[in-house]
């Protein structure tokens, strides 16, 4: 097998001029891999800066309710609020041993955006982020957020101004800057190394959850449901349980409005996406007959996406992953009980994992031991949730804080 294939899927297409940045930097991670002194930094770092171990909650009070144990492994307390923290430090301690001192990045919502912003703080590194003009505009609050962090915030205004525009011109930037500077990807996508260096830094949540599951029932789980976006935390959680044949593994993607509808990002588990190479890699991307992308729809911003990991599709497409898709609705329904019941706030991404379990509990036989992954925490979903609930306190909230600007304004 070629290098950064996964069965069919991966490999690197990129432009000549790249090719000897990305020789170096998959030499460089692979030194780092074999050399047991890098991954003990990175725990330590995340020990320190990011609360790593995060807690494996029980579940108790919808555990009581569905008659099977349910455990939550609380990505959602890392630094920034999400399992991004996890590949932004990693990467950052790459870029340190490779003495590369300017990080670049894109983002769409914002999340991983202010993920690196934070890790380029930190570490003493310059930070550009690439952001859709249509971005930069809906987002404001994490835009604010990384220019208060140091980060530079380029608004990318060509295309259709979102984030596929964005990726273009980070790529754009590297060309020119690669001595210095590294890309830094925000999921298990793309050429190679990247989506199996993501992986290994998100593999710290399936090492984490195993050891915790083991602890807690003393034996493995019957059922992993993770959210997948580009796949990056489900990758992460798989990690911990892919040689043990009896978990079933389970990836929840965005139904959007219902598979029917033609409004999601589900790539693998509606048979909508066709296999592709784009962005530097082959996978399943949602395109049509010609191989023009797809518009994307999900209420979740980050899992938005036309492109999956190719790791991801390599173990659906050979049947060690099952692929699910949660509607809008569903994933309202499932974000307001876990509320409700465990007083968890629940990022909408997180959200379609644990609608996807809600949906199959009262199915599983009741010796079952489930754990979701909670890949982040809510807060920064605060506006799009309100309003899909159509509070009504919130709508008057938002008429009175729109007439004060005004006035101020005046
Ligand atoms: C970005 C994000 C995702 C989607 O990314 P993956 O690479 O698929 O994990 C999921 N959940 C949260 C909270 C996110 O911020």
């Amino acid at each position: 097998m070629q290098t950064g294939y996964f069965g069919e899927f991966g490999g690197a297409f990129i432009p000549e001029i790249l090719h000897e940045t990305f020789r170096r930097l998959t030499e460089a991670y692979e030194a780092a891999r074999a050399d047991p002194a890098f991954w003990n930094e990175y725990l330590r770092l995340m020990e320190n800066y990011s609360g790593r171990p995060t807690p494996l909650t029980f579940a108790g009070n919808l555990s009581r309710q569905f008659g099977r144990r349910v455990y939550i492994k609380r990505e959602d307390l890392n630094q920034t609020g999400a399992h991004k923290a996890n590949n932004v430090m990693g990467q950052g301690l790459l870029m340190r041993r490779m003495g590369k001192t300017r990080a670049i990045a894109e983002t769409g919502a914002g999340q991983h955006g202010m993920a690196c912003a934070t890790m380029a703080a930190r570490m003493g590194f310059e930070c550009v982020i690439y952001m859709g003009a249509e971005d930069v505009e809906r987002q404001r609050s994490n835009v604010f957020w990384m220019e208060r962090l140091g980060a530079t915030v380029v608004p990318v205004t060509s295309g259709s101004r979102t984030l596929k525009d964005a990726v273009n011109e980070a790529m754009r930037d590297w060309v020119g800057s690669m001595d210095h500077t590294h890309y830094v990807l925000g999921t298990a996508c793309g050429a190679h190394p990247f989506p199996e260096m993501v992986s290994w830094f998100q593999s710290i949540i399936g090492l984490e959850a195993r050891k915790q599951i083991l602890e807690a029932e003393g034996r493995l789980p019957t059922h992993v449901y993770a959210c997948v976006g580009g796949g990056s935390n489900a990758m992460g959680i798989f990690q911990g349980f892919l040689d043990d044949p009896d978990v079933t593994l389970v990836g929840v993607e965005a139904g959007g409005k219902g598979l029917a509808s033609g409004h999601h990002a589900s790539r693998l588990a509606s048979g909508s996406g066709a296999i592709g190479v784009a962005q530097g890699y082959k996978t399943f991307f949602l395109q049509n007959d010609d191989g023009q992308m797809l518009d994307t729809h999900s209420v979740a911003a980050g899992l938005d996406y036309v492109g999956v990991s190719p790791i991801l599709a390599h173990l659906h497409a050979s049947g060690r992953i099952r692929c699910e898709a949660a509607t809008d609705r569903e994933v309202l329904d499932a974000l307001q009980r876990l509320m409700r019941q465990e007083g968890l706030i629940p990022a909408l991404e997180s959200s379609h994992a644990v609608a996807q379990a809600f949906k199959e509990l009262p199915t599983l036989p009741p010796e079952a031991v489930v754990i979701i992954n909670l890949s982040g925490r809510g807060d920064k979903d605060i506006f799009t949730i309100a309003d899909a609930l159509e509070d009504p306190g919130w709508r008057r909230y938002i008429r009175k804080k729109a007439a004060d600007y005004s006035v101020n304004e005046a």
